[in-house]
């Protein structure tokens, strides 16, 4: 019996490939029923192109499903400077992006992941303790429940309480950057009127001012003309300042109220430019106004030491995927997407009946590189706004370079 803890991305990926070749498992969760997580999560190509299989769909039915706008999720390939609209080709420095990456809507992702095995999360069960038998694992749950398995999986996140109790110098390091983001909701005219004249079909809209990212995601959407809604998750995201940062928390700062902006937030919004483009200016000068919902994030960093994680496999039979072995900022869009593709070689090694070390060489120099590369992305994402102009010239001249040249063929 293998035993996941959490239901997060990450579990219920295992454990619907784990019933899919009728290997037997449990899967607990501390949440009390099926809860939104989130709102949007960027999909990459080879994620799809993994899951489908076991989700047995095609890429266009599964596209409908999930996709954010229920149309096709499309992402943006260019960063707005949210000052003038001039358009710079992000993909040139986004690795690993491509142009068939697309916005799905978490809520609807995880459901269509779990499939079948939705009945099978055993709700309100958060484990209270674990420990070691002769044949694997016992875990004991805060509702008194006491459950025996072959091996435990930690699938329980950022705050594991697993990875803190057995590798407690594993903490997660403070990331210098601060994101907040938030929620608000246009009638779907609304939308065509104010919105729709500059995002036209895509669902994520990104921009750029010193060392700040603007982002505008759709996460849901009904098209109904009269009743029907565009869901909009916009974020605020910027390098940590130098000296005292009013809006940089720390990991070990559990005391502070995600659900509450600070003060210092609003006056930040205050002080964006007056000359901020559409519809960068809809959104972001009328958050105040509408009452938006606002989540302040806490960013950490996060990479278990190879060795550690295999000795804490033969000692007590524990393994670890998603976040609670690594994390990065989710500006590389990418630690769902490790944490969909953990789970499958979890499954695919526990269906081929191997030492489970083989897991961890599979994955670990995948998390490796997206750990390292996580710190350049972010930087590069939050520049400086001269750097920006700078990179707005160079890409204005190598167009006019590539006309001249095609000029010059012509003739
Ligand atoms: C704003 C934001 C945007 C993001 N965007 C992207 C993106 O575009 N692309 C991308 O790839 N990634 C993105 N990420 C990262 C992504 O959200 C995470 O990597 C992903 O959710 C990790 O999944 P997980 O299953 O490992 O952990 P989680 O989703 O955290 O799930 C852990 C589960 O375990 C449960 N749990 C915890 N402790 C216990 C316990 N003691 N007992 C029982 N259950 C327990 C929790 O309730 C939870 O359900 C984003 C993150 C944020 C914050």
């Amino acid at each position: 019996m293998i035993l996941i803890i959490g239901a997060g991305m990450a579990g219920v990926t295992l454990a619907r490939h784990l019933d899919s070749r009728g290997i037997p498992f449990r899967i607990f969760e501390q949440q009390t029923e099926f809860k939104n997580q989130g709102f949007g999560l960027t999909l990459r190509a080879d994620t799809t192109q993994k899951l489908l299989p076991l989700l047995g769909l095609q890429e266009d039915a599964f596209g409908k499903s999930v996709a954010v706008d229920r149309r096709t999720g499309k992402t943006n390939t260019f960063l707005v400077d949210v000052e003038t609209g001039a358009r710079f080709a992000a993909a040139s420095f986004k690795e690993g992006a491509s142009a068939r990456d697309w916005r799905t809507n978490r809520e609807r992702l995880r459901g269509v992941i779990m499939g079948g095995v939705a009945g099978r999360v055993e709700y309100g069960c958060k484990m209270a303790s674990f420990g070691s038998t002769a044949e694997g694992v016992r875990v004991v749950f805060e509702n008194g429940m006491e459950v025996d398995g072959r091996i435990l999986v930690a699938a329980d996140g950022v705050h594991s309480d697993i990875r803190s109790t057995l590798l407690p110098r594993c903490v997660p390091r403070d990331w210098d950057g601060v994101m907040l983001n938030g929620t608000c909701r246009f009638g779907v005219a609304e939308w065509e009127e104010k919105m729709a004249p500059h995002v036209g079909d895509a669902a994520v809209y990104p921009g750029f001012a010193d060392q700040t990212v603007l982002a505008i995601t759709i996460y849901d959407a009904d098209w109904d003309p009269v009743g029907g809604f565009v869901d909009v998750s916009w974020g605020y995201s910027r390098r940590r300042r130098v000296g005292h940062d009013a809006l940089f928390v720390r990991y070990a700062d559990r005391g502070f109220d995600k659900a509450s902006a600070p003060a210092a937030f609003w006056d930040e919004i205050a002080a964006l430019p007056e000359g901020l483009v559409e519809p960068f200016r809809t959104v972001f000068k009328g958050m105040k106004e509408r009452g938006d919902r606002t989540i302040h994030h806490q960013l950490v960093s996060l990479l278990v030491p190879k060795d550690e994680l295999l000795s804490k496999l033969q000692s007590d039979r524990v393994v670890f995927i998603g976040d609670a072995v690594h994390d990065w900022s989710n500006h590389a869009g990418t630690a769902a997407n490790a944490a969909i593709q953990d789970a499958l070689a979890l499954g695919e090694v526990l269906e081929r009946g191997e030492e489970l070390e083989a897991y961890y060489e599979e994955r670990y120099s995948a998390w490796l590189s997206s750990y390292e590369k996580n710190g350049e992305d972010f930087q590069v994402l939050h520049r400086p706004i001269g750097e920006w102009k700078s990179l707005l010239d160079q890409q204005k001249s190598d167009r006019e370079e590539v006309e001249v040249k095609r000029n010059v063929a012509q003739l």
